[in-house]
């Protein structure tokens, strides 16, 4: 068999992709051919809190946030299949006892703001508002975005791959890519179970293992694994304040005089008017799901984020649940070999979570525990993802090192990636970025952990 492209992997990015490239290729001539060893969602993104935020600190990730969740919240309805999509709006906080998370937040928003990001900065009382019976001192400052949310990461990467059937492209589910076929210093082909194809591109987007098997191609990539934990309460019921669609857009407390100064959305946006976008769908695209008690929170200050997850869960956690995760990952165990994960997840930690969860929202202090799960974070030296050409072989086409923060990039990722391989002007992100030689040539930015 003979493929334009060949994608390994069938989690979000490997689905996305394909998606993209299958609406540019033709399908009788050079099909695109993505293999899964596992199944979809086997990895990292079956596991995922699916969180769609669009709060970073980089330029060019928030804007790739903000495009992608115009994606995400579009899809159903433009497509008919259900992504479990929940805009239950997302609070990025900081305490008085970090000023400079206070600063990093209220510089962030105001970059976000001008890229047309529907964002704002609150106060304490705003906050109380938004989250009744979270626990905030006097002095703390939010970034609240009320278009952001989440998604079912199992249904999303199954309806990304039925897309890319859709439009033709070949998907082997159970089929392993057991290595390249080199010749004369270039890829040109790929070993699987079932036999070779032939390919003009391969891409890598094997997650957690990119590392592992590009190393018995003889290439190196700066990647590592880690196994972050992940504890889950039952959800309470009814603790919402404003829902998004009701939300005020006013700037209160101290933040006003800051925000006011930077450049309205509908100004600085080149494009449709994301806020009329969000109008427009605010509300249309949420499915049966219970409703979230609460925005999803990510706590600079007791260094945790949470989020309501009513999905059904693949892993047999019971729904409607809330999952707790930890921001800093420096403690969590590095692994060699995620086909060897250990999943089993420590006391110490299911204490932690619950313990800073009751601390900042006392509502979950008679909540059950309802399980707990392991993950796969692929990090990269700066967490930010490589993308692009493999400098070490030709051919070669890496994905890979989203370091914990990749599923909400994914639509982002799948087109920019489709233009990079078809040689079209890459509109969906900045290659340089994400260069995979970037450390070597010395270009390596400063890193804080989920870009934030
Ligand atoms: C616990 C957790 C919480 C997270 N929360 C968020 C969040 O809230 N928001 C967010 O944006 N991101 C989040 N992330 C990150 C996000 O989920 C990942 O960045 C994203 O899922 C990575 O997708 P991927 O396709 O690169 O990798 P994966 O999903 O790991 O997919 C790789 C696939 O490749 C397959 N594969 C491997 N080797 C081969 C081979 N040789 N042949 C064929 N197939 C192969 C695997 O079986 C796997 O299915 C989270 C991640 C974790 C682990």
């Amino acid at each position: 068999m003979k493929a334009k492209v060949v994608i390994v992997g069938g989690g979000v990015m490997g689905v996305a992709i394909a998606w993209h490239c299958a609406r540019r290729a033709d399908p009788l001539a050079e099909p695109i051919v993505l293999l899964e060893k596992k199944a979809l969602a086997a990895g990292a993104s079956g596991r995922s809190g699916a969180i769609l935020r669009q709060h970073y600190s980089d330029r060019v990730v928030a804007a790739m946030a903000r495009d992608s969740l115009h994606v995400y919240s579009a899809l159903e309805r433009a497509t008919g299949r259900s992504i479990g999509f929940q805009r239950t709006g997302v609070l990025t906080l900081a305490g008085p006892s970090k000023p400079d998370e206070i600063v990093l937040i209220e510089r962030n928003v105001a970059m976000q703001r001008e890229i047309g990001i529907v964002t704002r900065l609150v106060g304490a009382r705003e906050i109380r508002r938004l989250v009744p019976g979270i626990a905030v001192d006097e002095g703390a400052v939010g970034a609240y975005e009320e278009g952001g949310g989440g998604v079912d990461p199992v249904l999303t990467v199954r309806a990304f791959a039925a897309l890319a059937r859709e439009h033709g492209a070949v998907t082997r589910i159970g089929t392993a890519c057991t290595g390249l076929i080199v010749r004369k210093g270039r890829a040109i082909g790929v070993r699987t179970e079932d036999g070779d194809i032939e390919a003009e591109q391969i891409v890598i987007a094997a997650g957690p293992w990119t590392k592992r098997f590009l190393a018995r191609a003889g290439v190196d990539v700066p990647l590592r694994v880690v196994r972050p934990e992940q504890h889950f309460l039952a959800m309470p019921a009814g603790v919402a304040g404003d829902s998004p669609s009701r939300a005020a857009s006013t700037i209160e407390d101290r933040s006003q005089a800051q925000v006011s100064e930077a450049p309205s959305p509908a100004r600085a946006f080149d494009g449709p008017s994301i806020e009329g976008m969000l109008d427009d769908r605010l509300g249309s695209t949420e499915s049966e799901l219970a409703p979230a008690a609460h925005p999803v929170l990510l706590d600079l200050e007791h260094g945790l984020y949470m989020r309501c997850e009513s999905h059904a869960s693949e892993l047999g956690l019971p729904a409607p649940r809330t999952r707790v995760g930890r921001m800093d990952h420096s403690q969590d165990r590095e692994i060699a070999d995620p086909d060897e994960l250990d999943e089993t997840v420590s006391a110490e930690f299911e204490r932690w979570a619950r313990d800073s969860l009751v601390r900042r929202m006392p509502v979950y202090r008679a909540r059950e525990s309802v399980g707990s799960i392991v993950g796969l974070y692929n990090m990269s030296p700066d967490a930010q993802a490589l993308i692009g050409p493999l400098p070490e072989l030709a051919g070669v086409f890496l994905v890979s090192g989203f370091s914990g923060h990749g599923f909400k990039l994914a639509p982002s990722i799948g087109e920019g990636v489709a233009q990079m391989l078809w040689g079209e002007p890459v509109s969906a992100f900045d290659t340089e970025f994400f260069s995979p030689d970037r450390f070597e040539k010395g270009a390596a930015r400063w890193g804080r952990a989920f870009g934030l």
